[in-house]
């Protein structure tokens, strides 16, 4: 089915095409692993992952997914430092050496990302490549020197700026977000890693040494650099060396358009001569009480702080799923426990379609036989095709669920309803496709009586074997025999 995407760079909806055919590359800015996550940041993990499955299932793409570590930047750095209770307890004493400190560190928290992710329900396997920016500083240095090369970046005390003014004279700076450049004055610099205002300043490409901070050795004509990447670069670099530029689709949170992709987009047109990315795609923030969650206003939650409330993560995912990625998500616990009624809804749905049934889940091949399941399908997918409308195709789910019980439906749409449940479970992972595991735990004593019954039936004792069957309907329990065999049920 063909797919249209909301493009952040031209404001427009538009049909989808990958460059290659049928392989879709898509990018999108991983997670700053000095802290864990909240379950604001995993929105924007959730969208990445969602789109990558609509892409999957939906358009039947195969989709080489690439999301970066940032595991150095200003907070990393900052955090390594600390030599915090956490650091002891969890990762040892600290080393001598910054950047081991700063390994150690960060692969802590990367590996939490990890888990937590995987709980929300996105699939590790679903990575074409996780990059960590440490393992790629040689491509940034080499995309550094370009830039430099191409006459758009110089050096200033060992730092390298991007010379935003001179860029915006060759090509245009601010493509994705309305630059102020009325403020603008010549060699204005900024060293942070992010920064509000939406202003045009020089931004550091790379940042010289600074003590007890790591740092890679960097020449630029017999200059000493040493120092390390600023982060537009890394994910400038990593994305050239790992999908190849163009590649198809960009995605991030909304706040990385300015100034990360704005200087993503800078970087990579004036170093390698070509744009990232034709089409970017930004999920909108998640919110408490009208506020981004984020660390620096103090209103997050990680997942771990909702587990420690008996939160399923899956109730999280199709929360956040349930609303369309392009608006603000308001977080509240009643939330939660409305979307996890919705979803234990059509999960009992599912086990219902179950009763009666032969029907071995391996076999599915997603041809559907009715007209009935057929249409239902084409909608939902419509709608997922639609810029991922998420809440239409779950309203049209619901309505047909209102209108339809298990009782009215054939055997075949059984079926088919089943496969098509575990197709958009391929892009929810919301549900259990499978037969209700009934509680029926009989006693061992129960067993052993029905043992001796099957033995006395063997023996054509039949007397005895009667005498054994009402002995277990006195104890509540209904027997039925087989050829060789009996099946205990309890009343
Ligand atoms: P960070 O780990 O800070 O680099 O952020 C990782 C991702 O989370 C980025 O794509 C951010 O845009 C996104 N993000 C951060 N806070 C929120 C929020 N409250 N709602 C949605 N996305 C967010
Ligand atoms: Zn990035």
């Amino acid at each position: 089915m063909q797919i249209n995407l909301y493009n952040s760079l031209t404001r427009l909806i538009e049909e989808f095409k990958p460059i290659k055919e049928n392989l879709v590359r898509m990018y999108s800015c991983g997670p700053t692993v000095y802290n864990y996550a909240h379950i604001g940041n995993m929105r924007a993990f959730l969208f990445a992952d969602l789109l990558q499955r609509v892409l999957r299932t939906v358009g039947k793409y195969e989709v080489n997914w690439v999301m970066n570590i940032t595991n150095i930047d200003d907070k990393t750095i900052r955090d390594s430092k600390l030599g915090s209770e956490l650091w002891k307890k969890e990762m040892g004493e600290q080393s001598s050496s910054p950047l081991e400190n700063l390994l150690k560190f960060t692969k802590y928290y990367e590996n939490e990302f990890l888990k937590d992710i995987s709980l929300l329900g996105i699939d590790l396997n679903h990575f074409f490549a996780m990059p960590k920016a440490t393992e790629y500083i040689d491509s940034m240095q080499k995309l550094i020197l370009k830039i430099i090369d191409n006459g758009f970046a110089y050096i200033s005390n060992g730092s390298v700026y991007f010379n935003v003014m001179k860029w915006n004279e060759a090509d245009k700076y601010g493509k994705l977000f309305n630059i102020d450049f009325e403020n603008f004055k010549a060699g204005t610099r900024i060293d942070t890693d992010q920064y509000e205002r939406e202003q045009a300043n020089d931004f550091a490409l790379w940042k010289a040494k600074k003590e007890d901070e790591p740092y890679w050795e960097f020449r630029i004509d017999e200059q000493i650099c040493d120092g390390r990447p600023g982060w537009h670069i890394e994910c400038s670099a990593m994305e050239a060396d790992l999908l190849k530029l163009p590649f198809d689709i960009h995605t991030g949170g909304i706040d990385l358009k300015f100034p990360h992709h704005e200087d993503e987009i800078a970087q990579s047109k004036a170093g390698y001569g070509v744009e990232p990315t034709a089409v970017w795609c930004h999920n909108e923030f998640l919110e408490v009480e009208g506020t981004k969650m984020s660390k620096s206003a103090g209103n997050f939650f990680t997942l771990r702080d909702l587990l420690d409330k008996d939160i399923d993560p899956i109730d999280i995912r199709f929360a956040i799923l349930s609303a369309h990625y392009s608006s603000v998500f308001n977080f509240t616990f009643d939330g939660i426990t409305a979307s996890r009624k919705a979803r234990l809804r059509v999960q009992d749905f599912i086990y219902s379609l179950f009763e009666g049934q032969e029907f071995v889940p391996e076999k599915i091949d997603y041809s559907l036989k009715t007209e009935l399941i057929n249409s239902l399908r084409n909608e939902v997918f419509s709608h997922l095709a639609n810029n991922l409308h998420t809440p239409k195709a779950l309203a049209s789910l619901f309505s047909w669920l209102n209108n339809h019980t298990s009782d009215s439906l054939s055997n075949v749409e059984k079926v088919d309803l089943i496969i098509f449940f575990s197709e958009i479970n391929n892009i929810f992972v919301a549900w259990d496709i499978k037969k209700q595991i009934k509680e029926n735990i009989i006693p061992q004593e129960i067993v052993d009586l029905a043992e001796l019954r099957l033995k006395a039936r063997r023996e054509k004792n039949f007397k005895e074997s009667d005498i054994l069957r009402d002995k277990l309907l006195d104890l509540g329990y209904s027997i039925k025999d087989g050829k060789d065999s009996y099946t205990l049920e309890k009343m």
